[in-house]
């Protein structure tokens, strides 16, 4: 049993005002508790709320493994971390993880050195306290105790990867974000997807929208239920939602989408689902 925990649902940039109240203003960030260790993925704004609450809640121990796992590095994916307040616990660690290594001359450390770097924070990442430990690979897949990641990479601008998490009961969760999918939809993440017990893609256009906005690398919300739907997925949650779509526009949104796919919702701050 894992506990999926959306902190942050909002793409491109952080909201504020009483028409988003219902679906929340936070970027990217999502909370996986499994039985052995918390993965988060992605560090935009929403991250901020998690990591008060992993300092409140005992039983997300400072001795749990903590891994934060990123889609790639957009600002809207990474602008939370500096004010994660568990990396300045010196009694904490986490292991910072992604993907691929196209650029071979910026490691993974030097990208958040240089989120924070004293032109941008008043913090150095390595003045920060906790232990940050750095892990990136090429390996598509690894296992992880009883559990495996596999990782595909996907179209959007500056490169992107999605995710399937498999904990050790055999559950299944995908993390599909800032992808751009072709006049077809990407074969490689429909098998990623194949029969998860959730789908977690993002869908920031409606089909009348995307045409507009091709070369931005996102989705449409009936591009990410066509994948529910070829990938034969339990359940469907549709988030990076844009910031000019406030709520009576993301609950039209919402029922077209569940007309199509009924075990789909739009995803919103602070949901809570049981794997
Ligand atoms: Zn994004
Ligand atoms: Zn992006």
């Amino acid at each position: 049993m894992s506990r999926v925990t959306f902190y942050g649902v909002r793409g491109s940039i952080p909201v504020t005002g009483a028409e988003f109240n219902q679906f929340g203003g936070d970027t990217a960030c999502i909370c996986l508790e499994g039985p052995e260790r918390t993965v988060i993925l992605d560090a935009g704004t929403g991250i901020r709320a998690l990591g008060k609450r992993l300092i409140q809640d005992e039983t997300l121990g400072i001795s749990r493994p903590c891994f934060l796992a990123f889609s790639h590095f957009h600002w809207d994916h990474i602008q939370g971390l500096p004010f994660f307040l568990p990396a300045y616990d010196s009694r904490r660690s986490f292991t910072i993880s992604a993907f691929g290594r196209e650029d071979s001359s910026r490691s993974l450390r030097d990208i958040f050195a240089t989120q924070m770097q004293n032109e941008f924070f008043p913090v150095s990442l390595g003045d920060m306290g906790a232990n940050i430990q750095f892990f990136q690979t090429e390996e598509p897949r690894f296992e992880v105790g009883r559990g495996s990641v596999i990782a595909v990479k996907h179209n959007h601008p500056g490169g992107a990867y999605s995710y399937r998490i498999n904990d050790r009961n055999g559950k299944s969760v995908v993390y599909c974000t800032d992808i751009e999918h072709s006049e077809s939809i990407d074969p490689q993440i429909v098998e990623l997807a194949r029969n998860a017990d959730l789908l977690i893609h993002e869908g920031q256009y409606t089909p009348e929208e995307l045409p507009r906005f091709k070369g931005w690398g996102h989705s449409s919300w009936e591009q990410a239920v066509r994948v529910a739907e070829l990938a034969e997925v339990k359940q469907l949650v549709i988030t990076h939602h844009d910031p000019d779509h406030d709520d009576s526009f993301l609950s039209e949104v919402e029922a077209q989408c569940q007309a199509r796919f009924p075990a789909c919702c739009l995803a919103r701050q602070g949901m809570v689902l049981e794997i």
